[in-house]
């Protein structure tokens, strides 16, 4: 399982979670859902980063991927805003939001994530490509995470997800 099944089984289970839908410039995979993402062109992506319309936005393996500006960032009454993005967009969230919770996602093992990129049946280059860019995303995110979840088994990482969530809120409520 990949980590789009952790978030959105995260905000099924609680309402007070709102999951942000990201742009990116790559293909939809086939079977993908077509809410998975905005699928745009490099064209319109950088009309809007011209507009200043990404909260944060990357290059990765060749595409664009960015956040849009939510439109309820500031309201203290919506709920959490969910982003389930890579380290360098989570690098430049924190700078602007040092409030925000980095949780840093990792598989099993490299095996299980090789088997998990197969499962998506990705061809061979494109599996490898992500493998040697998740090895040099490991160890920055684990530098700047505000905590580290195993994606091992899907009810055990919600059940953690879960926690974390909940000590984190208690703790702003606090402050
Ligand atoms: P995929 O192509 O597998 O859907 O996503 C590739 C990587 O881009 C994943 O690590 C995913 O978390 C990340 N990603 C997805 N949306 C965004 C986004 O809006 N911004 C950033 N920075 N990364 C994203």
């Amino acid at each position: 399982m990949g980590k789009g099944t952790i978030v959105d089984a995260l905000v099924r289970r609680d309402p007070d979670l709102w999951l942000s839908r990201s742009w990116t410039t790559r293909d939809q995979r086939p079977g993908e859902a077509d809410d998975a993402y905005v699928f745009t062109s490099p064209e319109h992506f950088e009309a809007r980063i011209s507009d200043d319309g990404f909260l944060e936005w990357t290059e990765f393996l060749g595409n664009y991927y960015g956040t849009p500006r939510p439109e309820h960032l500031d309201d203290p009454e919506s709920p959490d805003i969910v982003l389930e993005i890579e380290v360098d967009g989570a690098q430049q969230v924190k700078q602007q939001y040092p409030e925000a919770i980095l949780i840093f996602v990792v598989p099993p093992s490299r095996e299980e994530q090789e088997r998990r990129l197969r499962g998506r049946g990705d061809p061979d280059d494109k599996v490898h490509a992500r493998l040697r860019k998740a090895e040099k995303e490991e160890p920055i995110g684990r530098s700047i995470a505000d905590h580290i979840v195993v994606n091992d088994e899907l009810e055990r990482t919600l059940d953690e997800m879960q926690a974390i969530i909940s000590t984190e809120r208690s703790g702003r409520c606090g402050r």
